[in-house]
């Protein structure tokens, strides 16, 4: 059987579910707000790298208008010297932009960008120092060294890109593969940009490689081939975007296809004999330069592309934090909404209703709140109140209406019919409050003389009349100190306050003088009686007033026995009477009640 829940633990409940959607709305945004500053932080720190890439790649790029550079007459090429100076301002601008996104960061990373520009200063005033010269009177070692000092420069800002892409991990593990890939690839085109620098200076003098130089473009061979095989040529089947996936293939078609077998071989040829000089360089220069760039532009795309990602990823955790605030505040408002409206509308009526309920059980006046809410159940608890209320009402009206007629019962059973009088049980009802007080009393039993002749002579109507009056007769002279009873038939009992032995017996002697004068109206005519008296008393509180009455009884026998029309008192009654000395009063003997005087 369900068991309705207790006050108290509604409002814990309430109390705990508030709570439960507090903590966990707070978890939820705590979590989303944790992305979202993840988010920023990976985007910054992605930002830093891209510039830091972009110096690198500049860096590289610079290597090959120096290259062309060191193989012509600068008087007859000034175009060369200018796309040099270009390149130079372009790297110098990237490093500058990366330096000031930087900003303070660079000192707490501890980025040396003094020993850097020193580098970049020395090897450039090297390169220039071998440029102004003629172009016969420039050495090959001090053309390899001048095109090395590129890869010096390269290495030297290696640090500062190193330290960027432990920040962007730092800040977001989940991005190492990617830094890695961007990093690979600059590490790509460097290799790449670097392997002409080895076989240039001796082709453009038609000489044979330098094994020196042999060896280092074969290493540099072996580390382009582990980077594509082992880094780069599976990408292909984890980069979603289309571009990029093109980006890859067009390396493969350009670089891989043509760039790096025509570099392989001219090594390997030149490597075992010398090879005719300018013409091969320049064709090397021409083929080969071109086909590096795809991998800068997959690089470019690379980074461009991870940017794009890593600001959708920001974008959708503030979109999720903005959600769970929204989802939070909605839970609370609904959970707040429900409480109070479960209050307003459950707990507090019925709270009201349990007071109602309890002042109409102990019929108390109450004041009627009627309930203006919406549920149905608490709806029919209040006119199940009402309906309980009018039956209420109606079994109270039902019990006023029985208690008046048991009472009316009572009195019924208790009174004479005909005299109206009380009978023998309201005789004793009456007598048995009267027992209890300490006084004397005295019962007299009046008894009307020849009586049956009365009925027998006029008939039982007249009999009736004669009782009715002779009750009244009774009842209007005793005043209201005297109990007066019909005790059966023609007999009646009083039941008077023991008085003064001479007002006693004066008493009795008056009512009978008064029954002797009396004149009853009947329908038969006027009609005299008389009635003798028995009386008897006991001292103190009565004890059984059957036995009392029995008494009087006994003298009203003897009153009777003496010729009726008398009162007769018990020894007690006479003792108290004493004073008088006589046991009975009266007029004498009575004779047979006659009609005197016929109605008209
Ligand atoms: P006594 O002087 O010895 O008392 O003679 P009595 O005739 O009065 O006494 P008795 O006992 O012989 O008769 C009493 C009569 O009272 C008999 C009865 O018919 C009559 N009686 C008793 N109750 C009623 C009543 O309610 N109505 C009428 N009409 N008569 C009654
Ligand atoms: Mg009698
Ligand atoms: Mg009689």
């Amino acid at each position: 059987m369900f068991r309705f829940p207790s006050l108290d633990l509604i409002r814990v409940s309430a109390v705990v579910a508030l709570a439960c959607c507090l903590i966990l709305g707070s978890l939820g945004l705590d979590g989303a707000l944790r992305e979202r500053t993840r988010a920023d932080r990976s985007l910054e720190e992605l930002h830093l790298f891209d510039l830091a890439a972009a110096a690198a790649l500049s860096i590289t790029a610079e290597r090959r208008p120096l290259e062309f550079a060191l193989d012509l007459d600068l008087n007859e090429n000034v175009g060369a010297i200018s796309e040099l100076r270009g390149a130079r301002i372009n790297t110098d601008l990237r490093i500058e932009a990366f330096r000031s996104a930087l900003g303070a960061l660079a000192d707490s990373e501890g980025m040396n960008f003094g020993f850097l520009q020193t580098v970049l200063r020395d090897e450039r005033r090297r390169a220039d120092a071998l440029l102004i010269l003629p172009l016969d009177k420039r050495l090959i070692g001090a053309q390899l060294s001048a095109a090395r000092g590129m890869s010096t420069i390269s290495d030297a800002f290696k640090p500062f890109v190193d330290k960027v892409s432990k920040r962007v991990i730092l800040a977001n593990e989940n991005l190492a593969g990617r830094v890695n890939i961007a990093r690979l690839l600059s590490t790509l085109y460097e290799s790449a940009a670097r392997l002409p620098t080895e076989v240039m200076p001796a082709l453009r003098r038609g000489e044979m490689l330098p094994p020196e130089a042999g060896m280092t473009a074969m290493r540099l061979r072996q580390r382009i081939l582990a980077l594509w095989d082992v880094g780069l040529s599976q990408l292909e089947y984890e980069i979603a975007s289309k571009p990029l996936q093109n980006s890859l293939e067009e390396i493969r078609a350009t670089y891989f296809g043509r760039g790096f077998p025509y570099i392989s071989y001219a090594i390997e040829t030149f490597s075992r004999r010398p090879m005719r000089g300018s013409e091969n360089a320049r064709a090397i220069a021409q083929v080969y330069g071109p086909t590096i760039e795809p991998i800068a532009q997959m690089r470019d795309r690379y980074l461009q592309w991870m940017m794009v990602d890593a600001a959708q990823a920001q974008a959708n955790a503030t979109r999720q934090a903005q959600i769970f605030l929204g989802l939070t505040a909605a839970s609370l408002f609904a959970a707040a909404i429900f409480a109070l409206t479960g209050y307003r509308q459950i707990l507090k009526p019925l709270l009201g209703f349990r007071d109602q309920i309890l002042a109409a059980c102990e019929r108390k006046p109450f004041e009627r709140v009627p309930y203006h809410g919406s549920v149905a159940a608490v709806r029919h608890l209040y006119r199940a109140l009402e309906t309980l209320e009018a039956r209420d009402r109606e079994r109270l009206a039902l019990d006023r209406e029985r208690t008046a007629l048991s009472e009316k019962l009572r009195a019924l059973s208790e009174t004479d019919d005909l005299t109206h009088l009380p009978n023998r049980r309201g005789l004793f009802d009456q007598l048995s409050r009267f027992s209890l007080s300490d006084q004397d009393y005295v019962a007299i039993l009046v008894d009307i003389d020849h009586f049956k002749a009365v009925n027998d002579t006029h008939g039982h109507g007249v009999g009736d009349e004669v009782l009715f009056t002779f009750a009244q007769c009774l009842k209007t002279r005793m005043g209201p100190d005297v109990l007066v009873a019909r005790y059966g038939g023609e007999e009646f009992a009083l039941a008077v306050r023991a008085q003064s032995p001479e007002r006693l017996v004066h008493f009795a002697e008056m009512v009978r003088t008064e029954i002797e004068n009396l004149h009853f109206a009947t329908s038969e005519g006027i009609l005299r009686l008389t009635a003798s008296f028995g009386v008897a008393h006991e001292r103190g509180p009565v004890s059984s007033w059957p036995t009392l009455l029995s008494l009087a009884d006994k003298a009203l026998y003897e009153a009777k026995a003496a010729g009726r029309n008398r009162v007769r008192l018990t020894n007690a009654a006479m003792q108290l009477a004493g004073k008088s000395g006589r046991s009975e009063v009266g007029a004498g003997d009575a004779s047979a009640p006659a009609i005197l005087m016929t109605a008209v």
